[in-house]
């Protein structure tokens, strides 16, 4: 079985000056063509969702408000949000190729797997678009999971440096599916949820864990984090699929954020995933993109994700490490544990 790849740059997506721009794709394609990985991995076709797949997670209200925007050629749903007149199939094409993704994995027809594409999604909540994100592509992707795949348990593990909140509100009163975010918290940080005490309500109660750094962490709060609290919350969900909303701002050098990875802990982090997937569920895995805005810790970034993919060690960096300290992450790890670890 082999790695697959879904290429999805929606060229026609595009805005002057907007971080979230198509040379974020080129810039990553630039880079896996210079190097042999792609003749190493299957890549599939575009693939547009069905309207049917995305009711499962948005409302049609947003639906219908997506599609006449664009009708109309497109405009800013938000603040921070564009559209153009292609903007609404090209959405459809991002969720629908990370949806085919999943679905080889599924099968057990692929390995396992990773969706470059964009828009990204995990902004996009039930009823709301924000964040440079129109639909939520992991979402759709682990619905898809549980209602065609028969999937029991879902866990999504968001790294993306910005807190997930669409994710998290479609999941948030539902136990089936498994919410896990790294991110930065802060005043004035996007989009300011992620709380250490947002854990889920109702019958999803426990299972949204947020863990919320301050500015300046770095590999090793990542990883201790992964180990005394991900880890050994996850053994006890017992996930059939582990999906990965892979945002590559967490880096040092990304201009939106403060956090302080550098891609050997990227790399590391994709390791240990990659492991949980392996002893949790035969290796089922799909790393979908996000966000990351520094095209050389973005590219390098995926690059890496995909040698760890495809099993090999080796590491591509040429960043380096951050001249910034690390911070001290204990008191938040201990609350966390605490928290989600003692019951
Ligand atoms: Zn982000």
């Amino acid at each position: 079985m082999n790695t697959v790849l879904g290429y999805v740059p929606s060229l026609e997506h595009s805005q002057p000056g907007h971080p979230e721009s198509p040379q974020r794709m080129l810039a990553i394609m630039d880079l896996l063509e210079s190097t042999n990985i792609l003749s190493d991995i299957s890549q599939v076709d575009i693939n547009t969702t069905q309207i049917e797949q995305i009711t499962r997670v948005h409302s049609e209200a947003l639906i219908r408000r997506i599609r006449q925007t664009c009708e109309r050629g497109g405009g800013h749903l938000d603040a921070d949000t564009y559209t153009t007149a292609d903007s609404f199939k090209l959405a459809l094409d991002a969720s629908g190729t990370t949806t085919i993704l999943l679905d080889l994995v599924m099968e057990s027809e692929a390995r396992n797997g990773m969706a470059l594409v964009r828009p990204p999604g995990h902004h996009a909540e039930r009823d709301r678009v924000g964040g440079f994100c129109l639909f939520n592509n992991i979402a759709v992707a682990a619905r898809q999971a549980q209602e065609v795949h028969g999937a029991e348990r879902v866990l999504i593990v968001d790294i993306d440096v910005h807190h997930g909140n669409g994710t998290q509100d479609i999941f948030y009163d539902d136990p089936t599916v498994l919410y896990v975010s790294i991110h930065q918290f802060g005043y004035f940080f996007y989009p300011g949820t992620g709380a250490i005490n947002e854990i889920g309500t109702g019958p999803g109660h426990g299972y949204t864990v947020n863990i919320p750094f301050p500015p300046g962490a770095g590999d090793q709060w990542y990883l201790a984090a992964f180990n005394d609290l991900i880890r050994p919350r996850v053994k006890v969900f017992s996930p059939d699929v582990v999906l990965v909303s892979a945002g590559f701002d967490a880096h040092w050098i990304d201009p939106l954020a403060s956090a302080a990875l550098t891609l050997g802990g990227y790399s590391n982090l994709t390791a240990k995933l990659i492991e949980m997937a392996d002893d949790f569920c035969s290796g089922k895995i799909l790393f979908v993109l996000e966000g990351g805005y520094h095209p050389i810790a973005l590219s390098h970034g995926v690059l890496n994700t995909l040698y760890r993919l495809k099993g090999y060690d080796d590491l591509s960096d040429p960043l380096g490490l951050s001249s910034r300290p690390e911070q001290d992450m204990t008191n938040v790890l201990s609350t966390l544990r605490d928290l989600h670890l003692l019951n």
